[in-house]
């Protein structure tokens, strides 16, 4: 199999390494678990020209659908052909929202609806490039932290790859979200004390021989499998890419994914520039905006307080990526109440057919905000990704439903169907 990642760099020191699966941030620049450098991939871009471009194999052409995300194997870290393990994920829609972009004065507005992910979230693109890694590490298990999304993707993709996974927890997750994760064969472990107490556990279990660190903050791979969005965003809009594309933000795996995947593009002469990338957070967990506002390198921790479970934490961890990602492209970074949330999961739903999570519509309550205060001019072109399914988190949509006057229960005639029609 003919390589392309030639070494792995730190983005802080510059410093450089050879590749090994299970070898992720820089020695020199890691503090602690809040003070961290994740390696970033170096690619071989004259020898990507050679293979895709002048040999005429362009993504678009392949069109075999089964193949997931490894349909860009030669842009995804390498991974073997018998570890690129799948279940589809990707090639998910991309629609115009042209009720919900009348509403909010942006006349292009999209929707890249990655609902339908096989899990039923976008972490089914970094899944399988972390579980590729850890196949080729030798791991026996993999081991992170998280009570949903990543949990279910990394359970479903370490299950075909025959690897075992086990998921520290809060002791207070529902039980609804720990389902699915047993369900794909993963091992769940309610751990008290912080979030921080809870990291630090799972970064001392993954010293252990045969451990694999599958969390996404400690990693490059996850975000490596996001650059897959980009490249089908490509395909979709070609030269007239987004102005602005608009996304939540949580570990910000999903930011630095875009932008990794776009500056592929970019060094292979397919795009001039990157669109201005935009990252939001609740107004209850804000730190990574936090460090955006304040000019700092890294996410400012804070309060942890929103109903969006998905991007709830104390600090973005590795923001480093993730606000160079916003500075670079001429983007920004800004909070959005638990009630925008909230409504913009209400009109997702009735006015361009997606059910979402809270954590799933951030990036749709943000770009509302974003044309509100101008930050959006009008005539720019917008996308806003989608990042989870409503069937993750029914808490909030139970409450919506109800406020919608739904709890009544009629007798079975035609005048009780009279009166109830007529009383909405
Ligand atoms: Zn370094």
């Amino acid at each position: 199999m003919r390589k392309f990642v030639t070494c792995l760099k730190c983005p802080k020191c510059g410093g450089e390494y050879a590749v090994k699966p299970d070898f992720t941030t820089c020695p020199a620049c890691h503090q602690d678990i809040e003070h961290l450098s994740v390696l970033d991939l170096v690619y071989d871009y004259s020898a990507l020209k050679e293979v895709l471009i002048s040999n005429n194999i362009l993504f678009n052409s392949r069109n075999c659908y089964s193949k997931g995300i490894w349909r860009f194997k030669e842009l995804l870290a390498d991974v073997p052909p018998e570890f690129q393990f799948t279940l589809g994920e990707g090639h998910t829609p991309i629609i115009r929202a042209s009720l919900l972009g009348k509403d909010y004065g942006i006349e292009e507005l999209y929707l890249k609806n990655e609902t339908g992910n096989p899990t039923g979230s976008y972490k089914d693109r970094l899944a399988p490039v972390i579980v590729a890694k850890a196949k080729e590490a030798g791991a026996e298990a993999i081991s992170l932290v998280s009570s949903g999304n990543m949990a279910a993707a990394v359970a479903a993709y370490a299950a075909l790859a025959e690897i075992k996974t086990y998921v520290i927890l809060p002791p207070d997750t529902p039980g609804e979200k720990i389902a699915q994760i047993r369900l794909y064969g993963g091992h769940t472990l309610k751990v008290k004390g912080t979030g921080s107490d809870r990291i630090s556990l799972n970064e001392a279990a993954v010293r252990e021989p045969g451990w694999f660190n599958g969390n996404s903050p400690f990693t490059p791979y996850g975000s490596e499998g996001v650059k897959t969005m980009a490249y089908e965003e490509w395909e979709y809009f070609g030269s007239a890419l987004p102005d602005w594309i608009v996304l939540p933000v949580g570990f910000a795996d999903n930011l630095v994914g875009h932008w990794k995947g776009f500056r592929d593009l970019q060094n292979l002469g397919l795009i001039d520039k990157q669109p201005k990338l935009a990252g939001v957070q609740p107004e209850g967990s804000p730190s990574f905006v936090d460090g955006f506002l304040a000019g700092k390198e890294e996410a400012i921790p804070g309060k942890q307080e929103t109903i969006a479970g998905g991007i709830s934490q104390r600090v973005t961890l590795n923001a480093y990526l993730g606000l160079k990602a916003v500075r670079e492209t001429g983007g920004t970074a800004l909070t959005v109440t638990d009630a925008e949330l909230l409504e913009a999961e209400r009109e997702l739903a009735l006015k361009a057919g997606i059910f979402a999570e809270p954590t799933g519509v951030a990036g749709l309550a943000g770009a509302r905000k974003m044309r509100q205060q101008g930050i959006i001019k009008a005539g720019e072109r917008v996308l806003v990704v989608v990042t989870g399914s409503g069937f993750k988190d029914n808490d909030s949509a139970r409450k919506l439903a109800v406020q919608e006057g739904q709890g009544q229960v009629l007798d079975a005639d035609l005048e009780s169907l009279r009166k109830a029609i007529k009383r909405k």
